[in-house]
């Protein structure tokens, strides 16, 4: 190759040259997690297959070329490439650990975590991995010189670079049509494995949604709220604690055989069993979860930028806290009382720097009690966020045992794993116990209810995927099927305010995130344009002269 020369102890080469070599380390070296799911997928075993195979192969590198064509120039190489590389190594190493994949809601996933959490997903192998795959590249980037070209040559082989790959894109597809198309249709989420454009088109849809977020005016929609007569003349009490991470398969009261609610099975709950998550992840299931829209018309764009379940409590007159031991609110709680309860130093629940769940309920009693007001309190749990699951419960929970020690979860057995899970979901049936203990202690002219919903569910090791965020449209039951329970005073059968019975039938509907903003509207008797009657789960069980019945303006879910 006659550009390629050695010149004062480094190599040169073209930026075309640097890109093509770059291009080639990431289909061969970046991209396990691809090959492994493709060949799964075609099981190759005859020429054919074969063919498709080598298609694909050169169709990765000429689109891997060109992305990396169109950001890298003779100046800006030396600094993109190892930022390029960095974020490859980072992606590469959770991939293939925990087999999860790089897309919008990822990325905000990781842009809206906090330290602590991030803590626990940092391990010694990733360091391994920045080693080989982020530095060692980055070092033998910066040992290449570029040669010097006019900015017309440049300009020249950049379009010829775009318009050579656009055409070998075309010719490739072409001559495999209808097993491109098959791929494409079956196997969307194989985008979403190919490093490093999956990291880079993730980033910038995830910058453009913020981009858009910054410009578009909020959107006050609960200034018309209406508050119906009241039941009663009683203070109103809602908790609606928001769970972390916890599948509804492993509560016993959804038939789980280990006994993991030895508390809450003693109470007088409705539990609806099939309920499903809007999101898989934190970030895209809070904002939605507190939206009037229903998972089919929600986006973030709509959902953050308007009024949420918060603010339609506070325009009928609560007084609306956020306590949270979590990553915050994701700006819901920007225009309601907000309080950290993430680390509370000096306090026996938070010796490790992070607080068990019940630090959650430090001071509420009183602070209840002291404010005249009708009242919405949200606790934003930890819950059973992965994977240091054993850090989520105090020593007396640990239960069942032996228990998984460490974060890298592949290292335990399925049996330890499950056992560290299972004890976040039994300390969560304390703290939700302890909640409804609390609310049992409040003045008997106060009319108190608890929500509680996890945000989404837990892969734990099956068929290899471990905890969450996988896109909604191949994710499994694990991480969709969420407990949503309900305690109210009301179902005391002596006051009669809600129908016991009317409830309990609900308890086996297919039900989802949906269903919790009207039906937190609907028990509060707060009307508003954007509440849905048909969402609302205590709609038909109240006694008839308090429904007030409300035309659905808009598409909805029926239970
Ligand atoms: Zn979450």
């Amino acid at each position: 190759m006659n550009h390629l020369k050695s010149y004062q102890n480094r190599v040169v080469l073209t930026v075309w040259q640097l890109n093509l070599l770059v291009s080639i380390v990431f289909v061969g070296m970046f991209n396990q997690s691809f090959w492994h799911k493709i060949n799964t997928v075609i099981e190759p075993n005859s020429y054919t297959d074969y063919l498709f195979l080598g298609s694909i192969t050169m169709l990765l590198l000429v689109v891997i070329n060109m992305v990396l064509n169109l950001l890298v120039t003779k100046t800006t190489y030396k600094y993109i490439y190892p930022v390029i590389f960095m974020f490859c190594a980072i992606c590469f190493y959770y991939m293939v650990q925990y087999h999860i994949v790089i897309d919008r809601d990822m990325i905000r996933n990781v842009m809206e975590t906090n330290p602590a959490e991030a803590k626990d997903l940092i391990g010694f192998n990733l360091l391994w991995y920045l080693l080989w795959l982020f530095v060692l590249p980055s070092w033998l980037i910066s040992q290449v010189n570029i040669g010097a070209v006019s900015w017309q040559r440049v300009l020249l082989e950049k379009a010829s670079v775009v318009v050579g790959s656009l055409m070998a894109i075309g010719v490739l597809i072409y001559a495999s049509f209808p097993a491109y198309a098959s791929l494409a249709r079956e196997q969307r989420q194989l985008s979403h494995l190919i490093l490093p454009t999956n990291f880079i088109f993730a980033s910038l849809s995830y910058a453009k949604e913020q981009l858009y977020n910054i410009r578009q005016p909020f959107q006050d929609l609960s200034q018309e709220v209406r508050v119906d007569v009241a039941l009663n003349g009683k203070k109103k009490v809602m908790v609606l604690v928001v769970g972390e991470t916890a599948r509804a398969d492993r509560f016993s009261l959804n038939h789980y055989a280990r006994n993991t609610n030895p508390k809450l099975s003693q109470r007088n709950l409705v539990n609806f069993q099939n309920t499903t998550s809007c999101g898989t992840s934190t970030a895209t299931s809070l904002p939605c979860i507190f939206s009037y829209l229903n998972r089919q018309h929600y986006s973030h764009k709509l959902g953050k930028n308007s009024s949420n379940l918060l603010d339609f409590f506070k325009a009928a007159g609560f007084a609306v806290q956020w306590r949270d031991n979590n990553t915050g609110c994701k700006g819901l709680c920007d225009r309601v009382d907000f309080v950290d309860l993430t680390n509370v130093p000096g306090d026996p629940l938070c010796e490790s720097g992070e607080c068990y769940d019940e630090i959650l309920l430090k001071g509420l009693r009183e602070q209840i009690l002291a404010n005249e007001n009708n009242q919405l309190i949200v606790l934003h749990q930890k819950g059973s966020h992965g994977p240091a699951y054993y850090l989520r419960y105090p020593q007396s929970f640990e239960v069942f045992t032996p228990t998984c020690h460490q974060t890298q979860l592949q290292k335990c057995s399925e049996q330890a794993l499950n056992n560290s899970y299972d004890n976040t979901i039994l300390y969560t049936d304390y703290v939700l116990d302890s909640t409804i203990g609390l609310l049992e202690t409040l003045p008997a002219d106060t009319d108190v209810s608890m929500f509680y919903v996890s945000d989404h569910g837990e892969s734990l090791g099956e068929n290899n995927l471990y905890l969450h965020g996988t896109p909604y449209f191949m994710a499994p039951n694990a991480q969709t099927h969420v407990p949503f329970l309900f305690w109210s005073s009301s179902l005391d059968k002596q006051t009669q305010q809600l129908d016991a019975h009317c409830m309990q039938q609900k308890q086996l509907a297919p039900l989802s995130h949906d269903n919790v903003f009207h039906s937190a509207m609907g028990l509060m008797n707060i009307q508003s344009d954007y509440y849905q009657s048909d969402l609302d789960l205590f709609a038909s069980c109240k006694p008839r002269h308090v429904v007030v019945a409300t035309e659905p303006s808009r598409e909805v879910v029926k239970l």
